[in-house]
C-alpha cells in the first residue's frame, strides 16, 4: 500500500545544535524552560493553575522532545537495504511505567528532577501520575518489553509490533478478599509517548470467499474476497537505548473502520450487517485478553491476532519495497521473531502476501517464509498449545486455511516419505488435528514454517525436544535452540533500585549497567563487614519503603526488619500459591502452640492477578486473604507473622516490591514453569530464592551457587514417575500430621468464620486429584523454609548470600539474551 506524503528520499540533513535550547538540550536550565513551553503550549494552562497530570504531561513531552533526533535518525537506518530489521512480533507488550525508564536511559534523571523541582513539583509525585500501558498479562508481555530495551541498547535495528488495546490488563481491586476486575483506561488521560501515525494504515481483510483465476503468464492464481476490511493505524512509541544513541520503536496497532470501504458490494441492501461490521471492526483492538494461557475458540482474539500480523508484515514489505530490496532477499532486510504461537498466522499471511499479492511462485515464496521467520514456545502444559476450532478459522481466514492445506499436504508428505507406514507421526505432526472436532494448531504452523524454535530456559527446551516437540525435533533436530530469558537490569537495577545501584557503582564503577558480569567483582565484598552493613542498609530503606505504601494500600502495618517472604507473579495452580498458604498455616499453627517461642518474624506478600474466569485462582486470592485475615487479628501471633495481599501486581507495583524482597518464592511444580523472569529480578535485587528445580531456577541456582540457593521439591523426573505410577494425594494427607491439620482447618472453616463450604472445591481438589503436587511437595517446603528461617538468624551470612545473588545474576541480563537472538537465530547485527 502506498503511502501517501512518503514519496521521495531526501538526505537527512545533519541535526543541528545536538543537545541545546529548549528542544534538546539537557541542562536544568533548558529542561526547565522545555516543560513551561510545554505547559503553555500544549496543556494551555499557567503553572498556578496546573493540575499533577498537567505537570506529568508537559515533563513527559519535554522528555519525548530529547528521543527524536535519535528516533529520526534510527527510521532512517531503517531505509538502508543493507541493514537488517528485527521485527519482534507480539499480542503483549508489557512496557511500564516510561518516564522513569526514559530519565534512566537518557541519562537526564538529575537535570530532570532539579528542573521539576524549580517549579514546585516533586519528580517522585509525577511518576505516580503516570498510568502504566498494560499491555499484556504477566511473563511473556514483559520479556517482550525487556527485549526492546535490550535491542535499544545493543543499537540493533529493531521495531517491536503488536496491537494498542484501548483496555490493557484489568485493575485489580480486592473486596472482602476477592478479587474485582476494573476497566483499565490507560488512555483517559491521554498517553504522551506516542505518535499517531495516520498516514501508516493497512488494510486487513476477514471473512467472505475466494477465487482462482489466471494471469497474463497464464499462472494459477488466487483472490481473496473478504467479507469485511478493517484499517490499522499505527501508533508508534520511542524506545531509548541506555545511552546508546539508539531508540528503536514499538509500532502497535490500532483497528478503525475504513470509511471508503463499499459494504453494498458484499452485503447486498444489508446495511445493519454492514453497521454491525463497522462496530465489529472497531472492537479489534478493543481489549486485551486477561488469560495467562489461551482460552479456545475465542472469534475476537483469532481476529486480534491476524490484524496485528497483516499489518506488521505488510508495513515490512512496504519497507523493504521503498528501501529498494528485492522479494527475493526478504529474509536479508527483516529478521521476524514469533512471540509464541500468538503471532503463528504470520506464516500463512506472509505466504499470502507473497504469492496472491506479489505473485512470487510458492516454492520461492516458501523459502523466504521460512527463511524470515523464527518462534519462540513458553509452555509446556500441552492444554495451553493455542489450537483454533476449524470451521471458525475457514469462516474468518479462508484463504490462510487454503494456504495451510498446502503448507501441510507438501509437509506431511516429506514426512511420509521419511518415515513411510508411520501415520501416528504423520498425525502428531500435521497442521490439522483432526482427532475428532478439527483444529489448527498454531504451533505446529509456527514450527514448519520457522528456520528456527527456540524456549526461553535451559530445561525447558529440553523438556520441548523430549515432549511437545518432539516429533519436530526429531524431524529437524538442528532447528532447536535454547535462549535463556533475561531482564533488563535498568529498570530493574537503576531505576527501581537506584541505593543498591548507587552503592554497586561506588564500589565497583558503572560498567555492570551494560556489561552485568562485571558485577561478579562485588563477590570480593560479599564478607566486608563495612559493605554488608551498607548492603543491608539499602535493603532495609527499600523495605521501609514498601511497608509505608503497604499500610496506605491495605491498612496493614508491618515490621521492616522482618523477613519479607515474597510471592508475585499471575496465578495459577501451577505456580503454587496455594503451597505457600500451607506453609504459612503450619507457621500460625506452631506459634499458637507455643506463643512464647522463638520464631523468625516474617511477612509474607502476596502479589497477583487471577484470569477473571478461573474460579479456582480467585479461590486461591480468597484463601490467602482469609488466613491473612485471622493470622494478622490474632494477638498470639504479636506481629511476628503478617500476610499482605498487595492489589494490582503490575510493573509499577513490582519496581517497589522486588528490590524490598528478603526471600523470592519460585515454587512451581517442576516441568511446569517455562522460565521464569521475576525469579531473576528478585535475584538480582539481592533477594535469595526458595524453589524448585524449574524454568531458569535451575540456571540461577548453578550461577548463585547450591550454597546461597534454597532448593526444595521434587525434580521433573520424579514428578513424571509419581505421576506415571498413580499419584494419589490422600495417602500423603493422611501419612503427614502437619499436613492434615492445615488442611482440616481450612475445610473446617477455620479461616472462613466456620463456613465449610467456602474452600471445599480447593480442598477437594487438592486431596483427590491435586495436579500440581502440592501434597507431595510439601514436607519438603516446609523443611526448606525451616532452613530459611535458622539461615535468616545469621545476618552476616545472609547477607554475603544476598551480595553474591546479585554478584552472579550478570547472565541474566536481557542483553545477553538479545546477543544470543542476534548471533544465533536473527543474523542481525548492531548499526554503526
Ligand atoms: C516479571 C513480571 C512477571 C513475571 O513474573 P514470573 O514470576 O516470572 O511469573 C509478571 N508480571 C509482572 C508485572 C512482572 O514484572
Amino acid at each position: 500500500m502506498a503511502e501517501k506524503g512518503k514519496t521521495r528520499k531526501t538526505e537527512v540533513p545533519d541535526i543541528v545544535e545536538k543537545g541545546s535550547g529548549v528542544r534538546r538540550g539537557m541542562s536544568a536550565t533548558d529542561l526547565r524552560q522545555a516543560i513551561l513551553d510545554h505547559l503553555h503550549f500544549n496543556q494551555a494552562r499557567l503553572p498556578d493553575m496546573a493540575t499533577r497530570n498537567d505537570w506529568y504531561m508537559a515533563v513527559a513531552h519535554a522528555v519525548r522532545d530529547r528521543m527524536m533526533d535519535d528516533l529520526i535518525n534510527s527510521l532512517h537506518y531503517l531505509e538502508r537495504k543493507e541493514i537488517k530489521i528485527v521485527s519482534y512480533l507480539s499480542a503483549e507488550f508489557l512496557m511500564g511505567p516510561h518516564l522513569g525508564n526514559n530519565l534512566v536511559n537518557l541519562g537526564i534523571m538529575e537535570p530532570v528532577r532539579k528542573a521539576v523541582a524549580e517549579l514546585g513539583q516533586d519528580l517522585d509525585d509525577l511518576f505516580g501520575q503516570e498510568e502504566e500501558p498494560g499491555l499484556g498479562n504477566g511473563g511473556l508481555g514483559r520479556l517482550a518489553a525487556c527485549y526492546m530495551d535490550s535491542l535499544a541498547t545493543l543499537r540493533v535495528p529493531a521495531i517491536g509490533y503488536g496491537i494498542r488495546y484501548e483496555f490493557g490488563i484489568f485493575d485489580q481491586e480486592l473486596r472482602d478478599g476477592w478479587q474485582v476486575e476494573v476497566t483499565d483506561k490507560w488512555l483517559r488521560l491521554g498517553n504522551p509517548w506516542e505518535l499517531c501515525r495516520p498516514d501508516i494504515t493497512f488494510q486487513v481483510g476477514f471473512g467472505g470467499r475466494t477465487e482462482s483465476w489466471q494471469d497474463e503468464q497464464g499462472r494459477y492464481r488466487v483472490r481473496w474476497i473478504p467479507s469485511r476490511v478493517v484499517k490499522g493505524v499505527a501508533y508508534d512509541t520511542p524506545v531509548a537505548g541506555y545511552r546508546s544513541g539508539l531508540t528503536d520503536v514499538l509500532r502497535l496497532w490500532k483497528s478503525e473502520a475504513v470509511e471508503s470501504f463499499d459494504f453494498q458490494a458484499f452485503n447486498v441492501g444489508d446495511y445493519y450487517l454492514a453497521v454491525d461490521a463497522k462496530v465489529i471492526s472497531e472492537t479489534i483492538s478493543k481489549v486485551l485478553y486477561p488469560n495467562d494461557e489461551p482460552a479456545i475458540g475465542k472469534k475476537l482474539r483469532l481476529a486480534q491476532q491476524y490484524f496485528f500480523v497483516s499489518c506488521s508484515l505488510q508495513d515490512m514489505i512496504r519497507t523493504h519495497v521503498w528501501r529498494g530490496g528485492s522479494f527475493e532477499d526478504f529474509a536479508g532486510g527483516f529478521a521476524v521473531q514469533l512471540n509464541d504461537t500468538h503471532p503463528a498466522i504470520a506464516v500463512a499471511e506472509l505466504m499470502r502476501l507473497l504469492v496472491d499479492e506479489h505473485a512470487l511462485g510458492w516454492d520461492t515464496a516458501w523459502g523466504i517464509t521460512r527463511e524470515t521467520l523464527a518462534y519462540t514456545n513458553h509452555t509446556l502444559l500441552p492444554e495451553a498449545l493455542e489450537k483454533w476450532p476449524l470451521p471458525l478459522f475457514a469462516e474468518m481466514l479462508p484463504r490462510h486455511l487454503e494456504i495451510i492445506y498446502e503448507i501441510n499436504g507438501r509437509f506431511l508428505d516429506k514426512v511420509r516419505r521419511r518415515f513411510t507406514g508411520d501415520e501416528g507421526r504423520v498425525a502428531r505432526l500435521s497442521i490439522i488435528d483432526e482427532n475428532g472436532d478439527k483444529y489448527v494448531r498454531m504451533a505446529n504452523l509456527a514450527c514448519v514454517g520457522s528456520h528456527a524454535v527456540n524456549g526461553v530456559a535451559a530445561l525447558h527446551s529440553e523438556l520441548l525436544k523430549q515432549t511437545v516437540l518432539r516429533d519436530f525435533f526429531d524431524l529437524s533436530p538442528e532447528k532447536f535452540h535454547n535462549v535463556t530469558n533475561g531482564v533488563t537490569p535498568r529498570r530493574w537495577m537503576l531505576l527501581s533500585n537506584p541505593g543498591l545501584a548507587r552503592l554497586i557503582t561506588d564500589r565497583i564503577g558503572d560498567g555492570w549497567v551494560k556489561n552485568p558480569k562485571e558485577l561478579r567483582k562485588l563477590e570480593s565484598f560479599a564478607r566486608d563487614v563495612a559493605f554488608q552493613d551498607a548492603w543491608r542498609q539499602v535493603k532495609e530503606g527499600n523495605k521501609e519503603n514498601l511497608a509505608k505504601v503497604i499500610e496506605e494500600r491495605t491498612g496493614i502495618s508491618v515490621d521492616p526488619c522482618s523477613l519479607f517472604d515474597v510471592q508475585v507473579k499471575r496465578i495459577h495452580e501451577y505456580k503454587r500459591q496455594h503451597l505457600n498458604a500451607l506453609h504459612i498455616i503450619t507457621l500460625y499453627n506452631r506459634i499458637k502452640r507455643d506463643p512464647q517461642g522463638d520464631f523468625t518474624p516474617r511477612t509474607f506478600l502476596f502479589g497477583g492477578k487471577a484470569a477473571p474466569g478461573y474460579f479456582m485462582a480467585k479461590l486461591i486470592i480468597k484463601l490467602i486473604n482469609s488466613v491473612g485475615e485471622v493470622v494478622n487479628a490474632d494477638p498470639d501471633v504479636a506481629g511476628r507473622l503478617k500476610v499482605v495481599y498487595f492489589p494490582d501486581f503490575n510493573v509499577t507495583n513490582g519496581q517497589l516490591i522486588y528490590p524490598a524482597a528478603d526471600l523470592s518464592e519460585q515454587i512451581s511444580t517442576a516441568g511446569k514453569e517455562a522460565s521464569g523472569t521475576g525469579n531473576m529480578k528478585f535475584s538480582l535485587n539481592g533477594a535469595l530464592t526458595i524453589g524448585t528445580l524449574d524454568g531458569a531456577n535451575v540456571e540461577i541456582r548453578e550461577e548463585v551457587g547450591e550454597d546461597n540457593f534454597f532448593l526444595f521439591g521434587l525434580n521433573t523426573e520424579e514428578v513424571h514417575d509419581l505421576k506415571a505410577g498413580g499419584y494419589n494425594p490422600r495417602s500423603w494427607y493422611e501419612g503427614n500430621p502437619q499436613m492434615r491439620e492445615t488442611i482440616d482447618q481450612i475445610a473446617s472453616g477455620v479461616f472462613s468464620g466456620g463456613d465449610t463450604g467456602l474452600f471445599r472445591p480447593l480442598v477437594d481438589h487438592l486431596l483427590h486429584s491435586d495436579d500440581y503436587l502440592v501434597l507431595a511437595d510439601f514436607q519438603s517446603y516446609l523443611d526448606c523454609q525451616d532452613r530459611v528461617s535458622a539461615a535468616w538468624r545469621d545476618t552476616q551470612r545472609w547477607t554475603e548470600m544476598s551480595i553474591l545473588n546479585t554478584a552472579r545474576m550478570g547472565k541474566f541480563s536481557s542483553d545477553r539474551s538479545i546477543r544470543e537472538y542476534c548471533e544465533r537465530i536473527w543474523k542481525a547485527k548492531p548499526a554503526q
